[in-house]
This record gives C-alpha cells, structure tokens and sequence, in this order.
C-alpha cells in the first residue's frame, strides 16, 4: 500500500503516519518527492484494511493499494521522475547525459587520451571496467585496483565523475572508494545478494538489463535496491539474447516507453553492447535518444583494433564527436539537450 500525504504536510505528519505504519507490522519507507511525500508501506497486503483507515489521517490525502509487484520502484508509487545527481550532473532531467570511454582500462596513456576525447567531444561521465565479466576465464579480467586509480586520475583530469562495474560482494569496499556510481552488469542483474549490497549504499547504481531478463525481473532487481534504502538506480539497456545472429544482442528500444511508463527511474541505452559492431552504434544511439532515453552508454577506444575487449563495437574518437554532433538536434526535436 502507499501512503500519499497532502502538499505542505509537517514533518510530524508524516513521523506520526510512519509510527503508525510500523505499529501495524508494516515497513514504511518515505519516497520524498519534489511536492509530496509517499509512504511505502510494505508488508503482508492481508492486514490492509487497517492501513486504509490511515486516510482518516491529519494531511493525508489517500491509501491506495500497489499492483504491481516491484513497489518502490513503480510509478504508481511515485508519479514525478527521478532525477540522480552526481558530482551535479543530473541524470533523468532534461539534459540527456553520456557515458563514455573504453571497455576495459588498459594503461593510462590509453584511458587519458580516450577520456580527454570523451569529455571534448560532450560526455559527461567516464566508463570503464577494472573487474570484467568475461566469458572466457582465459580473456583479459581487468586490471582490478590499478584500473580504478587510473580512472580516478582520468576522471580529476577531466572533471568527469567515473562509471565502473563491480561484479563481486568482495570487491564493493573497493569500487566504493573509487567511482561515482557503480555499475552493476547484465550477468549479475539476478544477483540478488550483490544487490541488497549496493542497496545499503549512498551513491547511485548503474542497473544493467540482464541478457535474458523481462522488463519486470528487471524491475524486480531494481527494487531490491531500493527496498535496502537506496533509492537512486538507473535503468540500463543493453541488449538480449533473442535468435537473432547479426548483431550481438538484440537491443530493445521499445523497453523506453514500457519503462518510463512502469517506473520513475531514469533509463539510459547502451548501443554498444546492444549490437556488438562499432559502425551499428551511431543509429542505434541516434533513434534512442528520439525514443525518449535519458542518456547513453558508448563505448570508445584510442585505437579499437588494439582493445584488450570489446574493440569491434568500440568508436574510435573522431567518430564518437561526430555521433555527438549529429545526435544534438535529435535531442532538440524531442525536449531534450545534449
Ligand atoms: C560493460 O559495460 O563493460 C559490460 C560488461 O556490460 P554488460 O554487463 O552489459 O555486458
Ligand atoms: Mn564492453
């Protein structure tokens, strides 16, 4: 059930509703919006009627029941979009942000000159894996706490906050220490102890779409996030397993529209993992922005042929400015910025 309190209800209001909440065996968590404040109340929806009654309730203006089976995360929950801030760059508003740079760090010459180009040609945020989910045990595994230095120099030097993924309850004290916000991959959407990890966390989650999840398995795991207390996650789509050979994955641009009707967090795309070719992205990431994503996920390197991974679907520089260039009146069309 949510609790929606009325505009301009006290502090004390919502204490009491909240105390009261608690008493009738339910967890209460408080979804601060911009104009109201909800309260989730979570627990056995057999006992409900007597959270109804809370209606009665000083400044409160309804008790309405949550369909859906992920709470927190759902829209209904929560009408107005969530907007994550980090280090000021907005995620979820109208500037539409993108998060840039190599699959794998690999040395520092090769992560400063890909992430100066980055930053020059308009990404904001810097990617980049130190832990990496291989398929082979054989491939290049990253470069683990070296890799995280690195990006922290890169990311002084440019002033762009870092993305990288952990892949590992042991190693989150150590991605931690070192990004901004912490990426959670595609092989590990279903990990549900890694996420009631990240989910005690204080900095936001990069949610990435499993290779065979649905969109509610997907929202699924973002809710056990939020229902550890951390409420920024942001959505991202990379593509899935279908029949199709041609490219890498399928990426499912119609989980835009589904997403943003389901769900009050942000949704970014990954082109790059979405179709596994480097001459695919520019379109792909052309017709997300139009299709409503609030940002992008691209992968680019110095000199892709010499990648230690992921070099077919990586942009080199010179071809990420010109995306970024074209990309902003397609932005412009649809209410967005760049
Ligand atoms: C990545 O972003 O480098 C990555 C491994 O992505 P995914 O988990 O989507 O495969
Ligand atoms: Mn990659």
């Amino acid at each position: 059930m949510i609790i929606v309190m009325q505009e301009g209800a006290s502090q004390q209001d919502i204490d009491d509703v909240c105390r009261r909440v608690v008493d009738f065996g339910y967890t209460a968590k408080l979804l601060q919006g911009s104009v109201r404040t909800v309260i989730a109340a979570l627990g056995d929806a057999r006992d409900k009627a007597r959270l109804t009654a809370l209606e009665s309730l000083h400044h409160v203006e309804s008790v309405m029941p949550i369909l859906k089976p992920y709470k927190l995360c759902s829209r209904e929950a929560k009408k107005e979009d969530t907007v994550i801030d980090v280090k000021g760059i907005k995620i979820g508003g109208k500037k539409m942000q993108v998060m840039a740079g190599p699959c794998s760090v690999e040395s520092k010459e090769q992560l400063m000159a890909t992430g100066m180009a980055c930053k020059e040609a308009g990404a904001t945020i810097l990617r980049g894996g130190a832990f990496k989910p291989r398929t082979s045990p054989y491939s290049f595994q990253g470069m683990a706490e070296e890799g995280l230095i690195l990006l922290q120099e890169v990311s002084q030097a440019t002033g762009m906050p870092i993305v990288t993924e952990v892949m590992n309850p042991r190693e989150i004290e150590l991605v931690y220490k070192y990004s901004d916000i912490i990426q959670i991959g595609a092989r590990n959407v279903q990990n549900f102890s890694l996420l009631k990890d990240v989910g005690q966390l204080d900095k936001p989650i990069l949610l990435k779409r499993g290779l065979a999840t649905t969109i509610e398995e997907w929202l699924m795991s973002a809710e056990y996030i939020l229902s550890e207390g951390n409420q920024e996650v942001i959505l991202c789509e990379r593509g899935i397993r279908t029949f199709e050979k041609a490219t890498r994955n399928t990426l499912d641009l119609s989980c835009i529209p589904v997403v943003k009707e389901l769900t009050h967090l942000p949704i970014i795309i990954d082109p790059s993992h979405g179709t596994g070719y480097w001459h695919m992205v520019p379109s792909m990431a052309k017709a997300s922005v139009a299709a409503g994503a609030d940002g992008l996920m691209i992968e680019v390197h110095w000199k892709p042929e010499e990648a230690y991974s992921d070099g077919p679907q990586s942009l080199k520089p010179g071809k990420f400015h010109t995306l970024m260039e074209e990309l902003r009146p397609i932005a412009a069309a649809v209410g967005r910025e760049i």
